[in-house]
């Protein structure tokens, strides 16, 4: 039976990693860019129990867009950082999301919950993901994080 679970364990493993295919790419100029504008607002708006999450995305057109998280009482109706500024775009007229990360208090890169990858994929489906690596963020599309995608019947 243990001999199982390990082999259990290393299938799982591989799996993780074919998912994480095509290989992910380091930041460009512009990532560094954006990640600043993630840390700014979260560092500008953090909020004991309210806002823990920040996260900025561009758009194709240049456009960024940067939010944090909504907290609330009833935990289940809190809203990520990423769902407000995908919220945001489409205020604005644009969703064409070319990158999107989010982070911390502390700054760090966090790679987005099930339903925002979900999300980020029904309005920009060609964008992409900064996510922590094992030597730092690095950008990965979305798709990669997501397979087996849900789709509306019929699209
Ligand atoms: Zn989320």
């Amino acid at each position: 039976m243990k001999t199982a679970h390990a082999s259990s364990h290393a299938r799982r493993g591989c799996v993780t990693a074919s998912l994480q295919s095509p290989m992910p790419q380091s930041l460009e100029p512009g990532d560094q860019a954006l990640l600043t504008e993630a840390r700014a607002i979260i560092g500008l708006r953090q909020r004991q129990d309210w806002h823990h999450i920040g996260a900025a995305l561009r758009t194709r057109s240049g456009r960024v867009f940067a939010a944090v998280h909504l907290e609330a009482y009833v935990g289940r109706v809190a809203i990520c950082a990423e769902a407000i500024a995908v919220g945001m775009g489409a205020a604005a007229g644009d969703t064409d999301i070319e990158v999107i990360v989010a982070v911390n208090r502390a700054g760090k890169v966090v790679a987005p919950c099930g339903i925002c990858r979900e999300l980020i994929s029904d309005y920009a489906p060609n964008a992409h993901v900064i996510v922590p690596g094992v030597e730092g963020p690095e950008r990965v599309p979305v798709t990669a994080l997501l397979p087996n995608k849900y789709v509306r019947p019929g699209t």
